[in-house]
C-alpha cells in the first residue's frame, strides 16, 4: 500500500492458508490504487475481514479493505466452501438442529454462543439477499446479480429482487450475472428444456450488454438475445465421479474448459479463458487467486 495513508482504526481478517496451483504460468497480477485516507483499514477479505469492513462502512467510516487476493478466494475460505447454519429465529427448525448438535458435540456446546452464531448468520445472510437484485457499480459498470433457480421451494428466485430488476429502465444494467441460465439454452440428461423462463423475460425487460450465468455445469455461449450477448460458465473443477458418470471423468481434478471467463471493463469485452496454460491447473483445493492473478 502506498501513498502515505492516514489510518485511525486497523482489523485483522483472520488467519491465511494457500491452497497450490499445479502447473501453468504465473504473471504478475496487476497494481491497484487503494484511497490513501481512511478511517478504518482491514487487513484481509475472508468473511471476518468482510463482515468487519462492512460493518465500519455501514457506521459511516471511510473504509479501505485490503487483500493480497480476491475477497473470499483466498485463504481458508477459498478451500472451505462453506456451508452455513441458517436457521430462522423462532420455530422449531432451531430448536431440533441445536438439539441434534448438542447430542452429537457430547453435550459439550454451549447454547448460548451457539444462539448467537445463529442470529448473526441469519441478520447478517438477510443482508446479502437484500444485495441481490441491486445495481452496484463496478469499474464504471453498472453491475446486477440475481441468485437462485426458477424452481418451487427454498430455491426459487427472490421475487422481490426480481421485480426490483425488472422494475428497472431497458438498459439500465450494463452486466447481469445471475445463478439460473436462460430458457432453452441447453437440454438435460433426459432431453428436458433448461433454463428460466422468469429469466429470459428478465433479459428481455432488462437489455444488459453482458449477462453470464451458471448452474447447469457446462459452457454455453455466446448466445444472443436481442441486445444481449449470454454465456454460462462450466463447474470450475468437475468432480471425479458423478452420479450420472460412475466412470473417473475427472481424475486429476482439472480446471474444466469454458469454466473462466474474462471481462475487459474498458470495452466490457468478455471472452472464455482457455489459454493452454489454465488446461494444466490442476489440484483438489485450488487457489482462486493465483488462477485470477495468472490470468491478468
Ligand atoms: C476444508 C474446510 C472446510 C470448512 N467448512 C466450513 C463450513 O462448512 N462452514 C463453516 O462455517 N466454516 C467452515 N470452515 C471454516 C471456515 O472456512 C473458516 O473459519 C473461515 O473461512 C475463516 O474466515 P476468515 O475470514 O477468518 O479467514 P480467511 O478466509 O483465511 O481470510 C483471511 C484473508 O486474509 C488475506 N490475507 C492473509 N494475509 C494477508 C496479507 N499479508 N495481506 C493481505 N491479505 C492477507 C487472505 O488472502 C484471506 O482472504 C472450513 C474450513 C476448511 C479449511
Amino acid at each position: 500500500m502506498t501513498g502515505g495513508a492516514a489510518i485511525r482504526g486497523a482489523v485483522t481478517g483472520g488467519a491465511a492458508t494457500g491452497a497450490a496451483v499445479t502447473g501453468g504460468a504465473r504473471r504478475r497480477p496487476r497494481s491497484v490504487a487503494v484511497p490513501a485516507e481512511c478511517d478504518v483499514l482491514v487487513l484481509g477479505g475472508g468473511p471476518a475481514g468482510t463482515w468487519a469492513a462492512l460493518g465500519a462502512a455501514s457506521s459511516g467510516a471511510r473504509v479501505t479493505l485490503v487483500d493480497k487476493g480476491y475477497c473470499g478466494t483466498s485463504g481458508s475460505t477459498a478451500a472451505a466452501g462453506n456451508n452455513l447454519w441458517l436457521l430462522p429465529p423462532d420455530g422449531p427448525a432451531r430448536t431440533e438442529a441445536v438439539a441434534a448438535r448438542e447430542v452429537a458435540g457430547g453435550h459439550l456446546t454451549d447454547r448460548r454462543w451457539m444462539s448467537r452464531a445463529l442470529d448473526r448468520t441469519w441478520d447478517a445472510v438477510g443482508q446479502l439477499a437484500d444485495a441481490c437484485g441491486s445495481v452496484v457499480d463496478v469499474a464504471g459498470l453498472r453491475v446486477a446479480f440475481l441468485g437462485l433457480i426458477e424452481l418451487s421451494g427454498r430455491m426459487d428466485l427472490d421475487e422481490r429482487a426480481y421485480a426490483r430488476l425488472m422494475r428497472l429502465e431497458p438498459g439500465g444494467v450494463d452486466v447481469l450475472i445471475t445463478h439460473d441460465g436462460p430458457y432453452g439454452m441447453s437440454r438435460d440428461l433426459r432431453g428436458g428444456v433448461q433454463g428460466s423462463a422468469k429469466l429470459t423475460r428478465l433479459l428481455e425487460h432488462l437489455q444488459p450488454r453482458l449477462h453470464v450465468s451458471g448452474h447447469y455445469h457446462h459452457l454455453n455461449g455466446p448466445r444472443v438475445y436481442g441486445r444481449t450477448t449470454s454465456y454460462a460458465l462450466a463447474q470450475l473443477v468437475r468432480p471425479k465421479v458423478t452420479r450420472w458418470e460412475p466412470e473417473t471423468t475427472n481424475p486429476e481434478q482439472r480446471v474444466t474448459a469454458g469454466s473462466v471467463g474474462l471481462l475487459d471493463t474498458g470495452i466490457g469485452d468478455f471472452t472464455y479463458l482457455d489459454d493452454d496454460w489454465l488446461a494444466e491447473v490442476r489440484g483438489d483445493a485450488l487457489d482462486l487467486t493465483a488462477l485470477v492473478a495468472a490470468a491478468c
